[in-house]
């Protein structure tokens, strides 16, 4: 049985050993921290660059009535463990985010419930995410309206 305080002090001692490994071998360990300097820096950045945002920010009242028929009045997100969320349909939601760049189209649009519309803001999904809706939406999307979820202003 290995006790707690073994594990400090075992915590205690590597740590006690990293600056002296930083003294010994300067040259790498600033490569490394330049590296995640320019991640940081990069990140930064694209967080900052302006888009091109779309000049309507709200979903029409026909564009809401089409969304929310298409998703049969249910929101379209991620519920429990990947599966459809089970709420009820209320809000327009916008796949890329309108302030990120997203447009005001039936392809950006999706049905969500308060809850998933809440709680996603102004996130980017991933691609995983978008392909997982993508893929329940070729089960109830009726026949004819494409799947594809997500689209660009900018890129329209
Ligand atoms: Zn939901």
């Amino acid at each position: 049985m290995i006790s707690p305080t073994a594990i400090t002090d075992a915590l205690t001692g590597l740590a006690a050993q990293i600056p002296v490994l930083v003294t010994a071998n300067p040259v790498p360990f600033a490569v490394i921290a330049g590296f995640f300097v320019l991640i940081y820096a990069a990140r930064a950045a694209a967080r900052n660059r302006p888009v091109a945002t779309d000049p309507s920010r709200l979903f029409s009242q026909a564009q809401r009535n089409e969304g929310f028929a298409r998703a049969g009045g249910r929101c379209e997100l991620d519920g429990f463990f990947f599966t459809r969320c089970k709420g009820q349909a209320h809000h327009g939601d916008h796949h890329f985010p309108w302030s990120r760049g997203g447009s005001t189209s039936m392809t950006n649009f999706v049905a969500a419930c308060a809850r998933c519309n809440t709680s996603k803001g102004a996130k980017i999904p991933s691609a995983w995410a978008t392909m997982r809706m993508e893929a329940r939406r070729r089960k109830y999307f009726p026949q004819g309206v494409p799947v594809k979820a997500g689209e660009r202003f900018a890129h329209r």
